[in-house]
């Protein structure tokens, strides 16, 4: 299915108009492909093309003789390359008709369109990344925060890669020891302490998983609904925390145009705030209330802010609309805390904590902030360094081995046979296998890398 023996070419920079743009190409006929469309400036001479150097040039069609642009071009020899084979690329002026003039001359002579994330796949292929950092790629690309980008950047150097294959590679050990015990039952075989071995092998699976969960929230970010009846101070509640907190202009595509959705940076988590306000005037309390919509974002959020109008006494909708946070982690945000108070708010969602603020003059801003980062966070090490696991396939991975390593020490301590024992092991192996692509199927790959764009 995937071939490494052709040539691929591609775009690799966004289609727009920008200072620079890159073709890239990779395969047994780059270079090859690249003498024939580019003409070195000054002596050196089409053929002289030597790796690891930037040459200024000009790409000239080769039957017409018209030059198409003005370029910079380097070439990195296989295996020193991205990809471990020959690559090519052509900086040229960033406008989608030179670039795509350039793309159309490299098919010319012979390349094929690359197909999503192919650079990154023939990477993998060829073993300079395993599929963890291969996925971490498109992570570093899509971090929303620095502190998002610090965790894909980790994983992409193979600080998670290195502890998955450490495991595997003792509980292969465990495997061989337990298939020697089964097949040469008789013979002296070294004796491995099989329970200890197991259960190290849990404890660095558990410590691994209990870091996952805030991992994967700094890669993925967050979801914070703010609901509330109308004029309690929901939308300038949104504005107040993106006039605080940098907003991260990432247009994340809304699935919903009744609600408004900011993306912030808080503290390095990216959260996506949606606001549930805009509703229709109406006589209708469930359509004045928009019911429907905020129960649907309340849903799919995953904390909720109620709003309610602390210079108010509680009117009867507040409670419908905490009702809607159903179970859900929820913060009680008592508002206009810069006028005269009125108490009654207590009973609404008592289990959940309160924050009195004034979305008017940001008084008490900073502390719904921390609220909202430890209901989060809560139970989720708050350790300094970057969580290694951030990624929920590997989470479930991760789970998958230690749920059989568990089994694997029930059944030891059962005094099961070894070769019990060893369906177990192998399990875990191949799921810890899988984070790093020995055990990957092409499906697996295919999902994995069909989420590029072309040209990564
Ligand atoms: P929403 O309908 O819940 O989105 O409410 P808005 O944000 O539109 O606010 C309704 C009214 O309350 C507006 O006139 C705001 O200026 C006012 N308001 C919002 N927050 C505060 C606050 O903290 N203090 C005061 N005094 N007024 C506020």
């Amino acid at each position: 299915m995937y071939t490494l023996d052709d040539t691929i070419v591609a775009i690799s920079t966004p289609l727009g108009t920008s200072g620079i743009g890159i073709v890239r190409l990779s395969g047994a006929e780059a270079l090859a492909i690249a003498r024939r469309l580019f003409v070195p400036t000054g002596r050196a001479g089409r053929r002289e093309l030597a790796p690891n150097r930037l040459y200024h040039g000009h790409i000239v069609a080769p039957g017409s003789g018209q030059v198409v642009d003005e370029v910079l071009l380097s070439y990195m020899r296989a295996p020193h390359s991205y990809t471990r084979q020959d690559v090519v690329e052509i900086n040229a002026h960033g406008g989608p008709v030179p670039l795509r003039a350039i793309l159309a001359l490299c098919l010319a002579e012979g390349a094929r369109p690359a197909r999503e994330g192919e650079f990154t796949l023939r990477a993998f292929l060829n073993g300079r990344l395993d599929l963890a950092q291969a996925e971490a790629v498109l992570d570093v690309i899509r971090a929303q925060t620095e502190a998002s980008l610090r965790v894909a950047v980790e994983q992409l150097g193979g600080r998670l890669s290195a502890q998955v294959r450490g495991m595997r590679g003792e509980l292969l050990n465990i495997l061989a020891h337990l298939q020697a015990a089964a097949d040469f039952p008789e013979d002296e075989i070294p004796a491995l302490e099989l329970g200890p071995a197991l259960r190290q092998a849990e404890a660095r699976l558990d410590e691994l998983l209990g870091e996952a969960e805030r991992g994967i929230i700094y890669r993925q970010g967050l979801r914070v609904a703010i609901l509330g009846r109308p004029n309690v101070g929901k939308s300038s509640l949104l504005n107040a925390l993106l006039r605080t907190e940098r907003a991260i202009v990432t247009p994340i595509p809304g699935t919903t145009r009744d609600t408004l959705e900011e993306t912030l940076n808080l503290q390095g988590i990216p959260v996506v705030v949606v606001d549930t306000a805009g509703i229709a005037e109406s006589d209708d309390l469930v359509e004045r209330l928009g019911i429907e919509r905020s129960r649907a974002a309340a849903q799919r959020a995953d904390l909720v802010l109620v709003v309610v109008d602390g210079s108010q006494p509680p009117a009867p909708e507040d409670a419908q609309v905490a009702a809607l946070a159903d179970g859900r982690p929820a913060i009680v945000v008592v508002n206009k805390g810069d006028l005269p108070q009125v108490d009654g708010y207590a009973d609404l969602l008592p289990t959940a904590p309160h924050v009195r603020l004034s979305a008017l003059t940001g008084e008490g801003l900073p502390a719904l902030e921390e609220c909202i980062l430890e209901l989060i966070l809560s139970g989720r090490a708050t350790a300094s360094g970057a969580p290694m696991v951030s990624n929920p396939r590997h989470r479930d991975l991760l789970r998958r081995a230690r749920d059989h390593v568990a089994q694997a020490l029930a059944a030891l301590d059962e005094g099961w046979p070894h070769d019990l024992l060893a369906i177990d092991v192998t399990e875990a192996v191949e799921a810890l296998g899988e984070i790093t692509g020995e055990t990957a199927s092409e499906e697996l790959l295919e999902t994995i890398f069909g989420q590029f764009c072309i040209g990564k």
